[in-house]
């Protein structure tokens, strides 16, 4: 590789930084080291960097009470308890997010699978995903990671 090609590869990598705030397209922007600084190591990958995680590890898999699901990166009410199901994969489930407080985009980090990616409609933080097997009355199936989520009881 001569040094022309090298300089521009080098600068291709350093603008292609996804999610950093200056990025942004969302209502509430964070620089890195304050996503850093508000989410534990294991939130930040989930939430920042959009990986998932382990099925069966979070307490709010068994979370039954009445209440409201906030989102972990900016404390906004994005699921209610009464949209909440068993679906036995692992993660918390819902049949439908509260009106305005997600959006979706096309994930397509699996080769062989188109995905719905959910996230905070505030922050732009990584939820889940969304799937069509879900149970009436909406048939979909809002596929979260726990550590992406609040519980507060009413
Ligand atoms: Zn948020």
């Amino acid at each position: 590789m001569n040094r022309r090609a090298f300089l521009t590869s080098s600068c291709a990598a350093l603008i292609a930084t996804p999610l950093s705030a200056a990025s942004c397209q969302f209502e509430i922007c964070r620089s890195d080291a304050e996503w850093r600084e508000r989410l534990s190591e294991n939130e930040y990958t989930v939430l920042r960097e959009e990986e998932t995680e382990q099925p069966f590890t979070s307490p709010l898999n068994d979370e039954k009470r009445a209440g409201t699901y906030q989102c972990r990166g900016c404390d906004l009410p994005v699921y209610d308890a009464a949209a909440k199901y068993d679906s036995e994969t692992g993660w918390p489930s819902f049949f439908e997010s509260l009106p305005n407080s997600t959006g979706t985009r096309q994930d397509r980090k699996l080769v062989f699978q188109i995905r719905t990616e959910v996230h905070c409609r505030r922050c732009g933080s990584h939820l889940g995903h969304v799937f069509d097997d879900g149970p009436e009355p909406t048939g979909k199936r809002h596929c979260l990671n726990g550590l992406s989520l609040a519980f507060v009881t009413v």
